[in-house]
């Protein structure tokens, strides 16, 4: 595998990552690769694996670390890069962080994996999600914020400004889910992040608590010097 360099966003659910990864693709022309947006396009497109997934999502639970791996490796294996890798949303879990470097095998000796971690307090989490809405079309997913004054908001009121597709409201930004999906977040962070400590990594942290322009600037600072 020719890949180069991996870098793993782990942060709760609403902390940037998914934002932080886009302005990474369009801006340093990274690749990145969200779990959750390849769960919910299998969801749309009613694929045996979306009807497999359909009620852990909407309820905030994790997919089975088998079945999200897959679709990594599966991911992967189009994508043979040059440029950074972003994972948005993987691994999630110690297991999923073990079968990932099983995956990348021999390759993980020459490739640079870099971890960096969000902090969001909850309480700004749960507001955010409140106010988040989405690109309804698969292929795009562009997140926006509705909270006044967001630099984040659409320019046209629930019209998509990358593809004027209808934007609308994720299944599992409801509060119970937003709860539960904190709630997973926080049982497997702790362990995860040790994972990669064991592992040597440095583990960066950045302020998710502030713009989305502020926090992508954070991580251009912090990836700075990352060889490609
Ligand atoms: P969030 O910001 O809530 O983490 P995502 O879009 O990243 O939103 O993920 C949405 C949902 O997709 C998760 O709640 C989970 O059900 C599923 N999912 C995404 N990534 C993973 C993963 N690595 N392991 C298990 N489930 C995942």
């Amino acid at each position: 595998m020719s890949l180069k360099s991996i870098v793993v966003f782990i942060g709760p659910p609403g902390s940037g990552k998914g934002s932080v990864s886009r302005l990474c693709a369009q801006q340093l022309n990274w690749k990145q690769v969200s779990t959750g947006d390849l769960c919910r396009r299998h969801i749309q497109e009613k694929t045996s694996i979306g009807k497999e997934i359909d009620f852990a999502i909407k309820s905030g639970k994790l997919v089975s670390d088998r079945l999200i791996t897959e679709m990594v490796c599966d991911w992967f294996k189009g994508h043979e890069e040059n440029t950074p890798i972003i994972l948005d949303g993987y691994p999630r879990t110690v297991e999923q962080a073990s079968l990932l470097n099983e995956f990348l095998g021999s390759a993980s000796q020459s490739l640079k994996i870099t971890v960096v971690r969000f902090l969001v307090p909850d309480s700004a989490v749960v507001e955010r999600l409140r106010m988040r809405y989405v690109c309804k079309n698969k292929d795009c997913q562009a997140v926006y914020s509705m909270r006044p004054g967001s630099s984040q908001a659409p320019q046209k009121p629930h019209v998509c400004d990358v593809c004027e597709s209808e934007l609308g409201r994720r299944q599992d930004d409801n509060i119970e889910a937003v709860y539960e999906r904190l709630k997973v977040y926080h049982t497997h962070e702790e362990s995860l992040l040790e994972f990669y400590k064991r592992m040597g990594q440095s583990i960066p942290e950045v302020d998710g608590d502030q713009p989305i322009e502020q926090v992508f600037a954070e991580i251009k600072q912090v990836m700075e010097g990352i060889v490609v």
